[in-house]
């Protein structure tokens, strides 16, 4: 990338682009090492680099919300797998931020083995019939002596196969009422919990997808995250959190889309002349850019203010206006990438390869798009519902 377009896109605080430099060096050296390894093996490799680490601040570092995205920005610009990647964003921003009280005021402190990549964690919601509306789930909790019976099953949860450690979210009370859910911090060897089916998945293959299935699991009452009836509060913690900031692990790899059909733009003779001679060819490269300088700036501006103690609740609206114009603008990001590479964007091995489904997928998970810009539009006072 030439220098004017590097500094266009640098528009994140000095510390973090230091931060992102670091860890793309990091992350380039344990890549290409590890890229055959199993999933587990992966994972503790990028956290022994420190990606899952709760740490920053001082008068020169960006904050840890801030340095824990930089982080992950780095780590996909050095190439590491897009699901290993996702799912790393995934347990760092939706369960370890937001939970991180539930995770270290327990019996015992699991911070330590969850920033290292020791102990794995998976935030079970979705159920066969549907993630977008949590009141409609089955799965119960039931008070018994002093604890909770769970029975259920919950489907589509990245990690499941992998995982030690869920966050599941059940029925403490019947209807629709905004106290009927309960989160339980769960451990997957408790007797009565078993994987279920598992998932392939056409985005994001590498990331383990699967079901967990409770048949009477008899959960301690300290158990609970939070309170029972706070279900509903913990998920739009997590949730908030998660739509914040899930994106950042599409960053590097929209900025190599770029790099790559820029270059591509650059040299393909066309007609007598390099492709991107053409205006139409340029006006793509350049909404190319706009796209990753717009999401940089969001996705920053967001960890900038959780950094500065903004809740995730309180930002809420911005949020979800991030995770929809993130998530599309990387899907037209890979449209115009596809285009411009012709029938390379089909051919593997061709260097030219667009992926469409795992951009795809960014308009479903964290909340439909859809759903998510009826919430935007309810908080401006329009009279909408789900
Ligand atoms: C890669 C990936 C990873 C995932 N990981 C997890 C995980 O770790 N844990 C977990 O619990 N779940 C996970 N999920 C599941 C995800 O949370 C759900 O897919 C999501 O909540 C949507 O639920 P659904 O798929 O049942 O879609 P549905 O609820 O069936 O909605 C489908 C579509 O219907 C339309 N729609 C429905 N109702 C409305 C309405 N009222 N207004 C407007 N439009 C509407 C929208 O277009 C919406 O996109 C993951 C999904 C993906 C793709």
């Amino acid at each position: 990338m030439n220098d004017a377009l590097t500094r266009l896109l640098r528009c994140a605080p000095a510390p973090a682009e230091r931060v992102v430099d670091e860890y793309r060096d990091l992350a380039a050296e344990v890549a290409d090492k590890t890229a055959g390894d199993d999933f587990r093996a992966q994972w503790r490799t990028l956290a022994g680099l420190g990606v899952l680490r709760r740490t920053g601040g001082g008068p020169d570092g960006p904050g840890p919300v801030t340095r824990g995205l930089a982080a992950i920005e780095g780590i996909g610009l050095a190439g590491v797998d897009p699901g290993l990647c996702y799912a790393l964003t995934s347990q760092l921003f939706g369960m370890q931020h937001p939970l991180r009280t539930a995770l270290s005021t327990r019996d015992q402190d699991i911070t330590e083995a969850v920033e290292d990549g020791r102990t794995l964690l998976c935030h079970a919601l979705t159920e066969r019939s549907g993630g977008s509306d949590p009141l409609s789930m089955a799965s119960r909790a039931e008070r018994d002596q002093d604890g909770y019976v769970l029975t259920g099953a919950k489907a589509f949860v990245t990690a499941a196969p992998v995982a030690d450690l869920a966050i599941v979210f059940a029925r403490t009370a019947q209807g629709r009422t905004p106290f009927a859910l309960t989160a339980f911090l769960v451990p997957l060897d408790t007797p009565g919990v078993s994987r279920g089916e598992t998932f392939d998945k056409t985005a994001l293959p590498t990331a383990p997808m699967g079901e967990l299935l409770f048949d009477g699991a008899r959960l301690p009452a300290t158990a609970v995250i939070g309170q029972e009836g706070s279900g509903l509060g913990i998920m739009s913690a997590t949730t908030a959190w998660e739509r914040a900031l899930i994106l950042g692990y599409a960053l590097g790899p929209m900025r190599l889309l770029l790099e790559r059909t820029a270059r591509w733009a650059r040299e393909r003779e066309h007609f007598g002349r390099p492709m991107g001679a053409s205006h139409q060819v340029a006006a793509r490269v350049s909404d190319m850019a706009m796209a990753l300088h717009r999401s940089r700036i969001q996705l920053y501006t967001l960890a900038a203010a959780l950094d500065a103690g903004t809740t995730a609740r309180q930002l809420a609206a911005e949020a979800a206006l991030t995770k929809i114009s993130v998530s599309e603008d990387y899907v037209r990001m890979t449209e115009h990438a596809t285009a411009l590479a012709g029938v390379r964007a089909f051919v593997p091995d061709s260097g030219l390869t667009a992926d469409p489904l795992g951009p795809l997928a960014a308009l479903t998970y964290a909340g439909p798009n859809d759903l998510l810009r009826v919430g935007v539009a309810r908080q401006l006072g329009l009279p909408v519902e789900n």
